[in-house]
């Protein structure tokens, strides 16, 4: 075989449909966040972040810079090993109890990334657990599918947010058959909302586990920043709670939260969790003052719910399609991975605005769209140029304004 001819073919499919893509090259600017350098071919140009999942701007945030640098002196760059040989360090036993105690459990585990904490905690329970049947949201994130793909164990998916047929689904098996229904808090593209008390209900009444993935949501919803589970008073209910260090709390890393008993079993038989080096002790250090910084902030939580709603009102009332979002996140519909393109294209060059084009298989064909981002940290002025660059994006290619 021509190795590289087939790596040539493949990429000029992508090409082909409009929908390969191309990173921003990035220089954040702390201390001036949403502003960055975008490094681009004719030079280094200013732009405004409007799509980073940095959606409070911890990641600039003084305490957690100063607990990071702090965190460097005294322990240095790299954990030096896997937890169990050489590689726990006391700050990452600090960071378990600050989401323990963030999420009311009993226990955290934490991992080199949220898609990590997704992949390993679902592939270990389809894995050892005897005749377990997974059900699946049908808008699930890669990484828990990818999770349960890792399994032989039966797998289901229910339509998305539908309660009629997860229970037709769940009534489907004997009540004593293992089940675990794994879903979204947040759903990230959409900004639609799960019905968790639903949920939870129904897994009670047939007897599954319920793992939920609050990464959109923590840090963002709930008096102290633990999630919609907080807000919607259904945290005590969930075995599993998964999150992420990287989005709104603005560092990196992922983990769970539940049982001891359940975190005990996939720091045990886990093996995304047991092969792979722990974090770094300054990242954890700067993770444990972002989610203890954000437990005390709410101020900012409505700063970004006001900033959220505001960028919506703005672009509904010209007639821009904002899709029904019921969160922070404001998707505009494009609906062509050509024409997203295009306009993501046109929003840089024209307008000095970064916007990335959200393509299949992110999202299904035929609704691809700009996911817009407003942090607390996106002044008036930032929106009323974002809104005008919007404006004239959409005359300039004649996209559709209604749906
Ligand atoms: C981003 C994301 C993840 C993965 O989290 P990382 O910490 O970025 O690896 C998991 N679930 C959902 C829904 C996500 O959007």
């Amino acid at each position: 075989m021509k190795y590289e001819d087939f790596f040539a073919d493949r990429i000029k499919d992508l090409k082909e449909e409009g929908r390969y893509r191309v990173f921003a090259d990035l220089e954040r600017k702390a201390g001036n966040f949403p502003a960055a350098f975008n490094h681009a071919e004719d030079g280094v140009h200013d732009v405004t972040v409007w799509c980073s999942n940095d959606y409070l701007g911890m990641g600039q945030n003084p305490e957690v810079l100063d607990a990071m640098r702090e965190a460097v002196s005294r322990c240095g760059a790299g954990a030096g090993g896997t937890r169990n040989i050489a590689g726990t360090c006391h700050e990452h036993v600090l960071l378990e109890r600050e989401l323990a105690d963030l999420h009311e459990t009993e226990s955290a585990l934490i991992f080199g990334s949220g898609w990590m904490a997704n992949m390993t905690a679902l592939s270990t329970f389809g894995i050892m657990i005897p005749d377990l049947v997974i059900l699946s949201d049908f808008h699930n994130h890669n990484s828990m599918i990818e999770g349960i793909r890792h399994t032989k164990c039966e797998r289901v998916i229910f339509g998305h947010n539908d309660l009629d047929d997860l229970e037709a689904k769940l009534a489907a098996y004997p009540k004593d058959r293992p089940k675990l229904v794994a879903f979204e808090s947040l759903y990230s593209m959409d900004g639609d909302i799960a019905p968790i008390e639903g949920i939870c209900d129904l897994a009670e009444k047939y007897g599954a586990m319920t793992f939920i993935d609050e990464v959109h949501a923590v840090g963002l919803y709930g008096e102290r920043g633990a999630g919609v589970c907080e807000r919607d008073g259904q945290m005590h209910r969930l075995d599993v709670i998964q999150g992420t260090l990287a989005k709104a709390f603005g560092v990196v890393g992922g983990y769970i939260a539940g049982s001891a008993m359940m975190c005990d079993f996939i720091r045990s038989y886990g093996a995304g969790f047991i092969f792979s080096t722990s974090m770094p002790p300054a990242v954890a250090a700067a993770a444990r003052t972002s989610v203890a910084y954000l437990k005390q902030h709410n101020e900012l939580r409505e700063r970004h719910q006001e900033r959220a709603a505001t960028l919506k009102r703005r672009l509904r009332k010209l007639g821009l399609p904002v899709m029904p979002s019921v969160s922070h996140i404001v998707p505009v519909l494009v609906g062509d991975p050509v024409q997203c393109k295009e306009a993501s294209d046109l929003l840089m060059e024209r307008h000095s605005v970064y916007v990335q084009p959200i393509n299949y298989p992110t999202v299904q064909r035929g609704t691809e769209r700009l996911r817009i981002t407003p942090t607390p940290l996106h002044s008036d002025a930032d929106m009323d140029h974002l809104v005008q660059a919007i404006t004239d994006v959409w005359q300039h290619i004649g996209l559709k304004k209604d749906f």
